[in-house]
């Protein structure tokens, strides 16, 4: 019986855990690869969920009594057992695929050439989640994003910008001015909407020059020092409480 399963998916998830486990079995995966489809939660739910359904129905059989003792799995088809090993092979493949740096894989010729308000140009997500991190492309107007002159611009936003961009519902200062705050380690008081930043002091990423390199790290085309100092002493900000910080 595995606990954690019996914890948080109860007695059918171990009918299913079970189920999983003779479709490894089925498919010839044994020892330390079979490990390898418990190590992590994502690979249990895997194996619960995908796997499941093979297991069950080639446990029936069994039951139904279609082949006698000793010969466990003899009378599941070569079709079965390689759908298994195919389920197998993707699982392992998921596994592999660690997190690296990603830039949105839907960017084209002319977008901003890093995330549209922090300039950050990858994110660590692993490739199969790197479109989902950047979202969909979208288009603004400069104006308000601290560049005083006419058009707009098309890109995306990293996750962390677009947390912002949400809150607001509107590619614009007070979306950019939220996810600058929020960078530096600040929340907005109680009784305030957004934070005005004196002058030109913010500009959005996208809002400068075409083909500007990507910032090496977010916001690094702004003072951040000079900002973070504007927002300790500013009556729209405060440094966030322990429990806010936990989340
Ligand atoms: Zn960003």
């Amino acid at each position: 019986m595995n606990p954690r399963v019996a914890r948080a998916h109860g007695a059918v998830g171990l009918d299913r855990l079970d189920a999983g486990l003779a479709a490894l079995e089925i498919a010839g995966i044994r020892g330390r690869l079979a490990e390898m489809a418990l190590d992590t939660e994502e690979a249990l739910h895997e194996v619960m969920t995908e796997f499941a359904s093979v297991g069950a129905a080639a446990s029936w059989s069994v039951v139904a009594g279609q082949v006698g003792p000793g010969k466990r799995w003899a009378h599941v088809t070569e079709a079965a057992r390689s759908a298994a090993r195919t389920k197998f092979r993707d699982l392992i493949h998921k596994m592999m695929d660690t997190p690296a740096e990603y830039g949105p894989p839907d960017a084209q010729p002319g977008d901003v050439r890093g995330c549209m308000f922090c300039g950050r140009a990858t994110v660590t997500v692993r490739k199969a989640d790197a479109a989902k991190a950047w979202g969909e492309r979208r288009s603004a107007r400069l104006a308000p994003l601290g560049e005083q002159r006419p058009g707009s611009m098309s890109g995306f936003l990293c996750p962390d910008c677009r947390t912002a961009f949400e809150a607001e519902g509107a590619i614009g200062t007070p979306a950019l001015s939220r996810a600058l705050v929020a960078h530096l380690g600040f929340v907005v008081r109680k009784g305030f909407n957004t934070v005005h930043f004196p002058g030109q002091s913010v500009r959005a990423f996208g809002a400068l020059p075409p083909e500007t390199p990507p910032n090496s790290k977010p916001w690094a085309h702004l003072n951040l020092d000079a900002l973070t100092e504007k927002l300790e002493r500013s009556m729209f900000t405060r440094r966030p409480t322990e429990r806010e910080r936990r989340g």
